[in-house]
């Protein structure tokens, strides 16, 4: 199975649903993490340029401990563009992955590049898969970034949270190990609890069929 993950900035993806991630990698399908920007603003006090090279290869060793590949769709942190020419760059990236399922952010998120992510990721989704391709949405930071939002589908991530915590902490600029444990650590047990495991991660599932229109 071919797995498509967007994620607006290096660290969303894994944080929000790294269990996931790898839990597809043990499986022995093949993963795309695309990520919408480099993460260009995310260091304070660090010129755009630098910021990014640091950010991607933090990405790319994040990737590496899921067993998953990253792709890089090139807009800027904090400066994301939705035109239709990103549109139909989009597009273009969805017929080249051909994915059986879709990863994104939730349009409501708080970050105004989670809500470019997911316009651009559902466009692209309705455009190009076919009916019986999947989308979810994923959440990242509740409570500060995604709200309104309640979980459809649930992935017990029990076996696989030292996988999930180890590709968080290589965004080592992000110092995401001094937080993971009351930011990550309690969705995880939140959603492991609405599960009935140790761990899970949540998702909401959009619409079943290609575009969410009514098969009529
Ligand atoms: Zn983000």
């Amino acid at each position: 199975m071919k797995v498509l993950c967007l994620g607006a900035h290096p660290d969303d993806p894994e944080t929000g649903m790294g269990g996931t991630l790898r839990r597809y990698a043990l499986a022995g399908d093949s993963v795309t993490v695309l990520y919408l920007t480099g993460g260009e603003a995310g260091i304070a006090d660090c010129p755009p340029d630098e910021a990014r090279r640091i950010r991607t290869s933090e990405a790319e060793a994040a990737c590496r401990i899921l067993g998953v590949s990253p792709r890089w769709f090139a807009q800027v942190d904090g400066d994301t563009l939705l035109n239709r020419q990103e549109y139909e760059r989009m597009h273009e990236v969805f017929r080249e992955e051909g994915p059986d399922v879709v990863f994104t952010h939730w349009p409501q998120d708080s970050h105004r590049d989670h809500r470019v992510c997911a316009a651009l990721a559902l466009d692209a989704w309705m455009a190009v898969c076919g009916p019986d391709v999947p989308l979810y949405h994923y959440e990242v930071m509740r409570g500060t970034q995604t709200f309104c939002w309640q979980p459809t589908d649930w992935v017990d991530t029990s076996d696989v949270l030292e996988a999930k915590r180890a590709a968080s902490f290589a965004h080592v600029s992000q110092k995401i190990a001094e937080v993971y444990d009351e930011d990550h650590g309690v969705m995880e047990r939140l959603r492991g609890l609405e599960n009935g495991t140790r761990s899970a991660e949540g998702f909401l599932r959009q619409h079943p069929g290609a575009s969410g229109r009514l098969p009529v």
